[in-house]
């Protein structure tokens, strides 16, 4: 067994921390505070190749694999978590779809400008009546001629208000359930029959923007089909099994920032006449934080090497989101105990990294769903 990872793997990493410390973390609270889309760190994210991290470089992406996407993506989200979904989505719900199941003419001119960061993509999976059960939605989509019909409204898609391109999950075939739904490549800029909502007012990740989409008769060619008709859900499927990677990433990146912030301050607040990491309440919460952190990071790195290793790894992914999520909000949460009242303030990063914890344990997949897909797993063995 190898816990070491290659140089270019590292060198991927530090060039992500440097960005994160020198660009992303300065601006953090700005964005929170007036919930702004952070448009140039998103295009240097792309001149940087952080936006299709295990993308081929034919198809515009850094040829990376998913242990330097995780590496990155816990960079990034440490600086600021809102920036860090902006990638993931973009990512691995779009990019890795695109790769995976698309036409060569879809690699080319749809995923090469999503891939080096020119274009932003979206996943519209989720409708107001079809959330953990995705398989219940009602957006249709119609074969008309050479021409694909979408009607229907998708809700809470990240990137949407941002975004050059959607992936919507739609049924073709209402009769054979989830076998009738089919994946769309929608353009949303200016595309007839296509509406994007406000902006939802969120708890946390407020630099990243998520909206509705609503369809009305809006077309496309049918080569804009993803993956074959009734292979929707599957692509849907497949597709969050390796995006919850990123997320659990994601709440690496925020609990390892509240973590030294907890450090930090631990050591400097005197109570007692000593600081406080010197009770030993304070110091065994920090173990018990550096503990949690390292198991859930082992766990993301294990389900990114099986897929780099083209082995199963739906419920590795399944395990190392629910229990990075969850490892999130927990340490989090001690974190602003750690710093008592001051935690309580919007003055102190562990504020916001408390509220942008809250969501890893909601999207892709709420952590009860998480559970569902492991147990599907054990019990079918
Ligand atoms: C900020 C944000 C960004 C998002 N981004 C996207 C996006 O980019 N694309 C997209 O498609 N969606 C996105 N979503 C949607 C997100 O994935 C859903 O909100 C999530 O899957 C839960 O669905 P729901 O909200 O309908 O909750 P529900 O499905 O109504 O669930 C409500 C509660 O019931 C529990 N529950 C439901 N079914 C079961 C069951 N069988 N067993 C046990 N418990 C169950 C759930 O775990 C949850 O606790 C986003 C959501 C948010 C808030």
């Amino acid at each position: 067994m190898n816990f070491d990872c290659t140089e270019d793997q590292l060198a991927v990493q530090r060039m992500a921390r440097e960005f994160a410390d020198e660009q992303v973390a300065p601006r953090a609270k700005e964005l929170d505070e007036k919930a702004e889309f952070p448009a140039d760190l998103v295009a240097k994210l792309g001149e940087l190749g952080l936006m299709g991290v295990a993308i081929p470089p034919e198809y515009g992406g850094s040829g990376m694999d998913y242990v330097t996407y995780v590496l990155a993506m816990e960079e990034i989200s440490r600086a600021c978590a809102g920036t860090g979904v902006i990638m993931s989505v973009n990512n691995s719900l779009v990019c890795d779809p695109l790769l995976k199941y698309g036409t060569d003419r879809q690699k080319r001119e749809i995923l090469t400008p999503l891939a080096s960061g020119r274009q932003l993509g979206c996943f519209g999976l989720t409708e107001p009546g079809a959330g953990s059960d995705p398989a219940a939605m009602r957006t249709t989509v119609r074969q008309v001629g050479d021409e694909l019909v979408l009607n229907g409204e998708k809700i809470f898609i990240t990137n949407a208000p941002n975004a050059d391109w959607a992936i919507i999950f739609a049924t073709e075939d209402k009769e054979k359930k989830h076998k009738g739904i089919s994946a769309v490549l929608l353009p949303l800029k200016n595309h007839p029959g296509v509406t994007v909502g406000p902006k939802e007012i969120k708890m946390g990740i407020r630099a990243s923007h998520s909206s509705s989409i609503s369809m009305e008769d809006a077309r496309v060619p049918v080569a804009n089909r993803l993956g074959e008709r009734g292979q929707g859900f599957k692509v849907a499927m497949t597709t969050l099994d390796a995006g919850r990677i990123g997320i659990a990433a994601q709440a690496l990146g925020i609990a390892a920032a509240a973590f030294r912030e907890s450090v930090a301050y631990a050591k400097e607040r005197q109570t007692f006449g000593k600081p406080i990491a010197e009770h030993q309440a304070i110091a065994f919460l920090l173990a018990d934080m550096a503990t949690e952190l390292d198991a859930a990071r082992l766990l993301t790195l294990r389900a990114a090497w099986l897929k780099d290793h083209g082995r199963p790894f739906s419920r590795e992914s399944a395990t190392a989101k629910v229990y990075a999520a969850e490892m999130c909000m927990k340490l989090t949460t001690k974190a602003i105990q750690v710093h008592g009242g001051y935690g309580y303030l919007k003055e102190y990063p562990v504020e916001r990294h408390f509220r942008d914890a809250k969501i890893t344990e909601i999207y892709e997949g709420t952590s009860e769903i998480q559970r569902l897909v492991i147990a599907n797993h054990l019990l079918k063995a």
